[in-house]
């Protein structure tokens, strides 16, 4: 099957115009495509006329659209006036109290993709995005290589839209992530290796098979998806931009797109302008950018992921170098967490907002601790962290490392002796923990 390159318009202008690499600047067509294939095999980006954005957009008729993701359509690269609208996005910003004040901060906000709709991670908004462009573009199959989340993902999506689906996992995964791709019967391939061998072999089968890869083939326009994270924070906290973001790095995609949502909205009016730190976290297990950042090199160095945080887990890091120039130009940090700490990060959350996060959520919250502790975030700065999956889908990871029930008989006596015991262990604690 050769691959389907025919762009259906909908007769109006669109606001998006080539793909163009961020190396060399060549300009191609709106295809599927994600390599600069004729010059410098750099990575190929979406391009907008920014001019048609800022005479056509404005907070009011942003205001006016969806309860969702779509309300920022025109800076979306789809055509059509009928996307594939599942309820993705628009997730509460929580105003943190209890965790900021434990961690000395005044201006903590949460960002809660572990509510996203329909599967519970940040990664639904990328997946709509590249599943309506994969419509346009004429693919009935769609595809995706996934740490888990991007399954759970492409797999719901898919079968929402009617799309045929075949994914990709590392076969190692969670058992939350597995169940929770086969419920909506894809096909699933569970590939005996890590993420970047799973990623090479799906970059193989993108050239032999004519599919709709998301995070491959369609990456320029899944990886837009990305920027409505940066929008909802900058309207959500009354059209401004923060001071400081702290997310989490996988291919370190997500990190580089919230950057480029907050300018354009400064590019075309909607904000003022502001120098926003970008700060971000990956589990030592992992942490290609972060060492690169460490050592102040230009260049990331693959490493084998060993870590429990394993939908962050991309040794060989796609926009790696973009994401420490972020961080290294907005005078931000990227720094590691080790496993532990990333147990201590689910909890700390989970305990103090009520909020349960899974693995990478922990990481991303771990290392706010550690930038606060190293007087890396200012307690005054407004500081949005980014927590992008939901703890529900990584049960392993906690198991052991909290409470247990107190199981009694259905009497008010055995009950009344249960209190009593828990109540000494608690007072115990806490003995313990003031000497
Ligand atoms: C995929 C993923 C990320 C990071 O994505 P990149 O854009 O590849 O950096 C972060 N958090 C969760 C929960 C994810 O699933
Ligand atoms: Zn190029």
């Amino acid at each position: 099957m050769s691959q389907p390159t025919a762009l259906q318009t909908s007769g109006k202008t669109a606001t998006f115009e080539k793909l163009k690499c961020r190396e060399c600047g060549t300009e191609y067509e709106l295809q599927a495509k994600h390599i600069c294939e004729d010059v410098c095999f750099g990575p190929l980006e979406v391009s907008y006329n920014y001019d048609a954005l800022r005479s056509s957009v404005t907070r009011e008729s942003i205001e006016a659209g969806p309860n969702s993701i779509w309300r920022y359509r025109p800076f979306l690269p789809v055509l059509t006036d009928n996307p594939i609208d599942v309820g993705t996005g628009m997730t509460p910003l929580v105003k943190s109290n209890r965790l900021a004040r434990r961690l000395g901060l005044k201006n903590l906000y949460i960002k809660n993709d572990a509510v996203n709709m329909p599967t519970l991670s940040f990664k639904d908004r990328v997946v709509s995005v590249a599943l309506t462009r994969a419509k346009e573009l004429g693919f009935s199959t769609v595809s995706c290589a996934s740490t888990g989340n991007l399954a759970n993902s492409t797999a719901a999506i898919a079968a929402y839209a009617g799309l045929d689906c075949c994914v990709f996992i590392p076969a190692d995964l969670e058992a939350g992530k597995v169940l929770g791709t086969l419920i909506y019967n894809p096909t699933l391939m569970a590939v005996k290796g890590n993420y970047d061998q799973v990623n090479r072999l799906c970059c193989e089968v993108a050239n032999s098979h004519g599919w709709g890869f998301v995070n491959i083939n369609l990456r320029p326009y899944y990886s837009e998806g990305s920027k409505t994270l940066g929008f909802e924070v900058a309207e959500q906290l009354g059209w401004q931009l923060p001071d400081h973001i702290v997310a989490p790095l996988a291919s370190g995609s997500l990190f580089t797109k919230i950057y480029k949502g907050f300018q354009e909205f400064v590019k075309v009016g909607l904000v003022e302008d502001k120098n926003v730190r970008f700060s971000g976290a990956q589990a030592e297990g992992c942490s290609p950018i972060a060492q690169a950042f460490r050592e102040g090199r230009d260049f990331v160095t693959p490493v084998k992921p060993n870590t429990i945080a394993k939908s962050i887990a991309i040794g060989n890091p796609a926009d790696g170098i973009y994401a420490l120039e972020v961080a290294r130009k907005t005078n931000g940090n990227i720094e590691s967490v080790n496993d532990a700490e990333i147990i201590e990060g689910i909890k700390l959350l989970a305990e103090t907002e009520g909020i349960f996060t899974e693995t990478a959520g922990g990481t991303t919250v771990a290392v706010l601790k550690k930038l606060v502790e190293a007087g890396k975030i200012d307690p005054e700065e407004t500081t949005v962290v980014y927590i992008t999956g939901n703890g529900l889908k990584t049960q392993e990871a906690v198991q052991g490392y909290i409470g247990e029930p107190l199981v009694i008989e259905p009497k008010l006596d055995s009950f009344e002796q249960a209190l009593e015991r828990a109540r000494t262990l608690d007072r115990l604690e806490w003995q313990q923990v003031l000497v």
